[in-house]
């Protein structure tokens, strides 16, 4: 009943599987079928569409299916003792629907919500704060069978926490003024600006925007595309969702310019499915922005047609990845493609598309208006402007800080009150650990590079429990395309989970280094090359710590051979030294 007759294209294949999952709690096999007619694709298509993406299901989930975040920060806000509570107050295992069909319960990767955890979705809306009196009202409120939008809105409260703006979050921009300032200045001449601001992609892997988009620009084809990626899951990383809460104009402000540059018409926010709560609001800001004449034929007079849609993804990190994301953009499973070709020459419906952050945007907006200098003056020479970051973890103000590059680890932790600080995972799992000896060092793409997001810990935390959040966490999201990934993380944690059970020898650590080499060295893309990161830049900072772990120096087996012949030796009555297997290192 939400779908119209345009969603009915192959491309919207998980808006509709997303319609259907909000209607029946899951996909059923009959809307497979008949949607394999309707759209002309494989229902062998479709099915594996529907098992890559965690939010879909092949099985009816309950009428309110509750996901519970397991990100390291709500694990450190207590979040195992509430899963329990929940899982006591309901009735209901995690990972298991109710008898009754009324309510299933899980775990899910990190909800965005790091800054107001312990976090969580009930049928996809985030949940925030959680603690037992909260538990206790949804519990209840399952129980009447409430709907949703009945439901307090208290528990639906998602805060924007923005402790330190700066160049981009200082002060909003009119409507219109930066669109106006690109074709008062000439597209031309913006790229210009563009190049001159020294602009870095800040997804984090900092390509030059410029570039980027001239690279696109000059591709001869009919249609160009542009795509803000809003799939931020990096555990630790929640600054989009505050940007497009706040600052959606200044962002489809900068798409608008990217399309005016590169000549696309048409534009799509892919934003993460976590992300439900906005949704409504940022489609309302498009059609205002349609009814004012800047989106939509001819905008502000100057020949540019140009409109934005919206994709919603479906519980995959992965798709933060660009070309897995538009592969997810096309309805299909969101497995990253061989590059190149990029996607400046191949990208969306293989057009050239240009895919930039939503920062990248909020920044090109703001350069549109200030100049390139302007930009460029802020910063370290290689890393020109301002970084947006999220911060969470062991501090008394989580939430969103904007620095100048080059900012020192001490100033921000200063900023955000954070004391006793042992370590800080800079740039999400797949960034960089660095120790309290390390604070003098500098937020930069030259030193410290980082997509936005910034966890501390204090000396109470475990290091080897926080790897293996996030360890676990990579094995859970790969997404299984490349053997070394897929494999491989799936060994990193088996590895792991021996050492921290105390099973682990000497020889386990040196196989656990050479494994973190061979997962980084051949995966397929980012996900692989970075899965072991948090494996190798603990154990380069703390041997000790995980030395502490091992329970001989000798091999010690991960499976306990002679333990699980008891029964066997029970039954047959025997327990002479001869019915014993001994497991010795050869
Ligand atoms: Fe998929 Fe991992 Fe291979 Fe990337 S490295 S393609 S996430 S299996």
């Amino acid at each position: 009943k939400v779908l119209t007759d345009a969603d009915y294209q192959p491309a919207r294949l998980l808006t509709i599987l997303r319609a259907l999952q909000a209607e029946y709690q899951h996909i059923p096999i009959d809307a497979i079928d008949i949607l394999a007619d309707a759209l002309n694709i494989p229902r062998t298509q479709i099915i594996a569409v529907v098992e890559f993406y965690s939010f879909l299901h092949l099985t009816p989930q309950g009428r309110y299916d509750i996901l519970i975040s397991d990100s390291i920060t709500d694990r450190m806000q207590g979040k195992e003792n509430l899963l329990g509570y929940l899982s006591s107050a309901l009735k209901v295992k995690a990972g298991q629907v109710r008898d009754d069909g009324l309510v299933s319960l899980n775990n899910t990767s990190c909800t965005g919500m790091c800054d107001q955890g312990p976090a969580g979705l009930v049928n996809g809306h985030a949940l925030t704060k959680l603690d037992r009196p909260r538990i206790d009202e949804i519990a209840a409120l399952v129980e009447q069978q409430k709907p949703l939008g009945e439901w307090p809105p208290h528990l639906f409260a998602v805060d924007d926490n923005i402790y330190k703006a700066g160049l981009l979050l200082n002060g909003p921009i009119e409507n219109g003024a930066a669109i106006q300032a690109t074709y008062t200045r000439g597209i031309n001449n913006t790229l210009e600006e563009l190049d001159r601001a020294g602009l870095r992609g800040r997804g984090g892997a900092g390509f030059k925007t410029a570039m980027k988009w001239r690279f696109c620009a000059e591709e001869p084809s009919e249609q160009h595309f542009v795509v803000c990626n809003a799939d931020e899951g990096e555990p630790g990383t929640f600054k989009d969702r505050v940007l497009l809460n706040s600052h959606a104009e200044q962002v489809f402000e900068g798409m608008t310019i990217a399309a005016a540059i590169i000549g696309a018409n048409q534009g799509f926010l892919y934003l993460r499915g976590e992300y439900l709560h906005i949704f409504d609001k940022l489609q309302a800001i498009l059609q205002q922005r349609r009814n004012a004449g800047l989106l939509g034929a001819n905008i502000l007079g100057q020949g540019l047609d140009f409109d934005i849609e919206i994709r919603l993804g479906a519980g995959a990190y992965i798709c933060g990845e660009e070309s897995a994301l538009i592969e997810s953009m096309e309805g299909k499973p969101g497995i990253p493609r061989n590059r190149p070709p990029y996607p400046v020459t191949s990208g969306y419906l293989n057009q050239p598309t240009v895919v930039n952050n939503v920062e990248t945007f909020l920044a090109v907006a703001k350069i549109a208006i200030e100049g390139g200098d302007w930009f460029a003056s802020f910063g370290t020479e290689k890393s020109a402007g301002s970084k947006i970051l999220s911060i969470c973890g062991d501090c008394s103000r989580p939430g969103i800080y904007e620095y100048p590059f080059g900012v020192s680890i001490e100033q921000i932790l200063a900023d955000c009150g954070a004391s006793n600080v042992l370590g800080i995972q800079v740039g999400g799992p797949s960034g960089t650990f660095i120790s309290n000896q390390e604070f003098n060092r500098q937020l930069a793409f030259e030193d410290l590079a980082t997509g936005g997001s910034f966890i501390i810990f204090n000396n109470s935390r475990n290091i080897l429990e926080i790897v293996q959040n996030f360890t676990h966490f990579f094995a859970h999201e790969s997404c299984g395309f490349c053997t070394p990934c897929r494999v491989g993380t799936a060994l990193l944690k088996k590895q792991l989970d021996k050492i921290i059970e105390g099973h682990g020898s000497a020889g386990d650590v040196v196989e656990l280094e050479s494994l973190c080499q061979l997962v980084k060295s051949n995966s397929h893309c980012g996900l692989g090359q970075t899965a072991a990161n948090p494996i190798l830049s603990t154990l380069q900072r703390y041997p000790d710590v995980y030395e502490k772990q091992l329970k001989s120096i000798s091999y010690e087996p991960g499976f306990d051979l002679d333990g699980s012949l008891e029964i066997a030796r029970r039954m047959a009555h025997r327990d002479d030294a001869a019915a014993h297997l001994s497991q010795v290192e050869d």
